[in-house]
């Protein structure tokens, strides 16, 4: 089977993470722009790092088979900054035309505060005027009422439910969300929240159309391998290959592919690996280690 995670901040995971993922069947992800942690403190820091997400990550991907595409925009809690938030806004229509980029995200709430709403809504508009899907992150403290708001506040502003993905999902708010027309996506968190036992259950009750699991594996305890992981487990409960592909693979393409910058032609084929490339003159090889090349070539050596 082959998988896509729609949703994982490769930016702080490991070569190994890599690997895995492609020995695992993870033939694409989309890393939204998010919080690094720690508050930046200048417009020029976001600068450089929408930039890696459309450069030197995505060719790091590239150096495992891995097709990367990103999500750009200003994430929930820095919105609450508000002097650099307004600075960040007017460099985001550099970044959001760029190939590879399929959506504005990750975006919407965290404390639910005015700044937040007031740079959703901006954001929302611009996603609106560049006919781009929306990643929308629902708050972990009163999910409910944020999930509510976030649909609410994107109608208001215009934009079709079935252009935006409503992420971080729980029983609580996913049958809300799909009886409202939007898709519902579903992060897959070891040890809280949404396990992906639980998750196997999501499918059972509600099916699998406009269902997509994702890692969201970040800098934090997370798990890179959580939407194989959970297809794996979604067998074993006798869940039809069919409803496994869409909700692991298919529906996130589907709905993040009305950028126009994703299309599941993307994926046919083995993608070839070619470790000797170099990203502006750097490679993910250290001193001495041989590239792995992939060759058509009949010629042995
Ligand atoms: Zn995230």
């Amino acid at each position: 089977m082959k998988f896509f995670d729609p949703h994982v901040h490769m930016t702080s995971r490991t070569t190994d993470d890599y690997q895995a993922m492609a020995d695992a069947g993870v033939v694409g992800l989309i890393e939204p722009a998010f919080w690094l942690g720690q508050p930046r403190t200048g417009v020029a820091t976001f600068k450089d790092y929408y930039s890696s997400l459309i450069g030197w990550e995505r060719f790091r991907s590239s150096q495992f088979g891995i097709k990367h595409y990103c999500t750009i925009g200003l994430n929930s809690r820095e919105a609450n900054n508000e002097p650099l938030a307004e600075q960040v806004m007017e460099i985001l229509p550099l970044f959001i035309y760029k190939e590879g980029v399929v959506g504005i995200g990750e975006i919407g709430f965290d404390d639910q505060t005015a700044a937040e709403e007031k740079f959703y809504r901006a954001q929302l508009l611009l996603a609106k005027e560049a006919s781009l899907p929306v990643q929308v992150h629902t708050p972990h403290r009163d999910k409910k009422r944020g999930t509510q708001r976030s649909m609410d506040i994107a109608l208001d502003c215009g934009l079709a439910p079935g252009i935006v993905i409503i992420d971080h999902n729980n029983e609580e708010t996913v049958q809300e969300v799909l009886e409202r027309g939007f898709w519902a996506a579903f992060t897959i968190y070891p040890f809280t929240k949404m396990g992906n036992e639980r998750m196997v259950e999501v499918v059972k009750k509600y099916g699998p159309e406009r269902i997509m699991i994702n890692s969201a594996a970040d800098w934090g305890i997370s798990d890179p391998l959580a939407v194989p992981k959970t297809a794996a487990l979604m067998k074993q409960h006798g869940i039809s290959d069919e409803a496994i592909q869409l909700v692991t693979y298919k529906n996130a393409i589907a709905a993040f592919g009305q950028s126009g910058q994703l299309n599941e032609a993307d994926f046919a084929g083995a993608q070839q690996i070619d470790q000797s490339q170099k990203f502006e003159g750097n490679t993910v090889l250290r001193g001495g280690q041989q590239p792995r090349v992939d060759k058509d070539s009949l010629i042995i050596r």
